[in-house]
């Protein structure tokens, strides 16, 4: 796979934080960010930081991975409310698929997405782990 830096630079916003917007008339919470508000159309929105914290409603294991990202096998992928109200899926890491179960409460965290292999460039993005008590 090859990487661009400038395209890594541009999306860095997008993969380290979880941008919403929030409707100043109703106050729904529109994720990823909207120059509208998803529930009333509103444009009166402002730029919202998300906690990253939430709860992990269901899981599924992957073994299946595209070019470029067989490291990380198995993946698991979660369904995640966020303590904003808002659904995401995103993956799991440094989870023990043993003991790993619906209703756990886990946090964003910033890990490494893919190495490319041609420049050595490295993407990071927002994963999710089971948050420390
Ligand atoms: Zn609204």
């Amino acid at each position: 796979m090859k990487v661009s830096p400038p395209q890594v630079w541009r999306n860095k916003k997008i993969m380290y934080k979880l941008t919403a917007s929030k409707c100043e008339v109703c106050g729904h919470i529109s994720f990823p960010y909207s120059q509208y508000c998803t529930k009333c159309g509103s444009k009166n929105v402002k730029k919202v930081e998300l906690s990253g914290k939430g709860t992990l409603l269901s899981f599924t294991v992957s073994y299946q991975a595209r070019d470029g990202y067989e490291k990380g096998l198995p993946n698991i992928i979660g369904l995640i409310k966020l303590d904003e109200g808002i659904e995401i899926v995103a993956p799991i890491v440094d989870a023990d698929l043993e003991k790993l179960k619906e209703g756990v409460k886990v946090e964003a965290t910033l890990r490494r997405v893919y190495t490319d292999s041609y420049n050595g460039l490295i993407q990071y993005g927002l994963k999710f782990r089971v948050a420390e008590e």
